[in-house]
């Protein structure tokens, strides 16, 4: 797309000549409309949530429920709310590391990130009797990089790990160095994805059964958060899925 500007050229109060400029747009064009995408995503949804709760309110306002009815109803205003404070948890997170990384110069231990995460996600695949695996290498080579974003990389990896493989399935994260690169691996043998989405499934909002993803508890936001974070810190992320097979995530970061 060009923006192009003319000017005449006067002198002597005569138009002698004229200028025309041709400025290249395309850049702007396509952040502007990828910005008005971003807001009309976030409006609709952040909306669906909204609209069941305004729904389900009005009905207890308006009807004799009996006790029963009357729970059901709050357990799904409790959930919807629920997912909107994730939903907007995401959003901000989103926003902030699309700003950039501050503290790039402290060096962090994937090792001590993936530790210290365990308490967190043990349960988690307890509760889907699924094997969480882990195949650190010691003394692994430090990385430059802010402790919390990596956290939440590797948190938003392999929750999706556990979350889209079956009951009874295997969830490994695996970390080694390699060429003066550290590489972690995230890898499930779960549902797969199949590779028309594969492109995609980096962009925000962007799920493939979205009505899965909402089940479970997914925002759409994930995987964008961990490519942003993959980019603060000069990492390359790629993807390996097959449907039904499972799916690897494998992150290159530069050593420190
Ligand atoms: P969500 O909150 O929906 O999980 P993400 O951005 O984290 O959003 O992931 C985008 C989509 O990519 C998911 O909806 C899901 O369809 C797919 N996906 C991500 N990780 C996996 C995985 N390990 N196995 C299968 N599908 C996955």
């Amino acid at each position: 797309t060009f923006r192009i500007r003319l000017a005449p050229i006067i002198r002597e109060e005569k138009a002698i000549g004229v200028v025309i400029s041709l400025r290249d747009i395309t850049d702007i064009r396509q952040l502007q409309q990828m910005r008005t995408e971003f807001v009309s995503n976030v409006s609709h949804e952040l909306k669906t949530p909204l609209t069941s709760i305004k729904g389900y309110v009005e009905t207890l306002l308006e009807t004799e429920a009996d006790e029963e009815t009357y729970e059901s109803f709050l357990e799904v205003i409790k959930n919807e709310t629920n997912r909107l404070e994730l939903l907007i948890d995401d959003i901000l997170n989103l926003s902030k590391i699309e700003s950039g990384v501050n503290e790039l110069e402290k060096k962090v231990d994937i090792n001590k990130v993936v530790s210290n995460l365990l308490s967190l996600l043990k349960p988690k695949a307890v509760d889907k009797n699924i094997n969480l695996k882990l195949a650190l290498d010691d003394n692994l080579p430090l990385i430059n990089g802010d402790y919390n974003q990596l956290s939440r990389m590797m948190i938003n990896l392999i929750d999706n790990a556990i979350k889209y493989t079956p009951e009874g399935g295997k969830v490994e994260v695996e970390a080694s160095s390699k060429d003066q690169k550290l590489v972690v691996e995230v890898k499930d043998n779960g549902i797969g994805i199949p590779e028309e989405d594969l492109v995609r499934i980096f962009e925000r909002f962007y799920r493939v059964d979205k009505g899965r993803s909402r089940k479970l508890g997914g925002t759409g936001l994930g995987l964008s958060i961990v490519k942003h974070i993959v980019e603060n810190h000069h990492g390359d992320i790629r993807v390996d899925s097959e449907v039904e097979q499972g799916t690897t995530f494998t992150i290159e970061f530069p050593i420190a």
